[in-house]
């Protein structure tokens, strides 16, 4: 259960500038200290959550870990997931999808509906990310993601900390925000970190199996991410609200009629 966070917009904001130019150890040592076991590293085994939860692990060995099991994952990021476990000799908090949710989603749309519609793509992240994250937000004071500010347009004002109103209020800490993909791939192979597999095959943004393929030379790192949708961004929600459409707004219209198991 979430416990009483005692923050505001502007001493966050304080904190943010007090911690932007300070390494992102500062950062997640701050957050363990402040924190606790409240807090949480979400990781989906990129290179930028396999850096923060060396990084984390380094200044606390008990550090939670959290992971969402959409489902759809590439059987490399399971194999991933047991290697990281064992490394490090930490339980990953593994968290999936309501059954009811995917059954009445593949039900009424197919199993692949993803590639017919980029609204039911959307759905499709609502069931089987944006809502187990939710869950597990809702217990936590803060959390910490790997993203970084040149990743996208839209990960470009992600501060180091900051509150996450769409998620309740929590902390959300990105330590890793001002940091360059050549930084996060020094550290990993200077602390002798595991990665996925999928970046020696030319991946450089790694998801649900049927939804990621890899990337050409020069191409932006996420084009790889739902390849087939032209000229919309490349997110599935867990970070910012996205624009959704009709199927999104009933499926949630749905859940607040049956309190979460449609
Ligand atoms: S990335 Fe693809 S398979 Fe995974 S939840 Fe989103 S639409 Fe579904």
């Amino acid at each position: 259960m979430r416990a009483h966070i005692d923050v505001n917009e502007r001493d966050i904001g304080k904190l943010a500038l007090e911690y932007e130019d300070r390494p992102p150890q500062d950062v997640l040592r701050w957050m363990v200290e402040r924190f606790g076991s409240q807090a949480a590293i979400c990781t989906s085994f990129q290179a930028d959550g396999m850096a923060i939860l060396d990084m984390a692990w380094r200044i606390d060995p008990s550090i939670r870990v959290f992971t969402i099991d959409t489902g759809r994952l590439p059987q490399e990021t399971y194999a991933l997931l047991d290697q990281v476990r064992e490394k490090y000799d930490i339980a990953i908090e593994t968290y999936f999808p309501e059954t009811m949710q995917v059954e009445n989603l593949v039900r009424q749309h197919g199993v692949n509906l993803f590639y017919r519609d980029s609204q039911l793509r959307l759905l499709c992240c609502q069931a089987r990310k944006v809502q187990p994250l939710k869950r597990v937000l809702s217990t936590l004071d803060a959390w910490v993601t790997g993203l970084r500010r040149e990743q996208s347009s839209t990960r470009a004002t992600v501060q180091k900390i900051e509150i996450d109103q769409e998620h309740g209020g929590l902390i959300k800490v990105n330590p890793l925000a001002n940091w360059t993909e050549q930084q996060v791939w020094d550290y990993i192979r200077e602390h002798d970190v595991p990665y996925h597999s999928y970046y020696d095959q030319g991946y450089t943004s790694i998801g649900c199996a049927p939804c990621t393929r890899p990337t050409a030379p020069g191409e932006d790192p996420r084009a790889g991410r739902w390849w087939w949708e032209i000229g919309v961004d490349k997110e599935c929600g867990m970070h910012c609200t996205i624009e959704s459409g009709r199927f999104v707004r009933e499926f949630e219209a749905e859940l607040n009629r049956n309190g979460g198991g449609i």
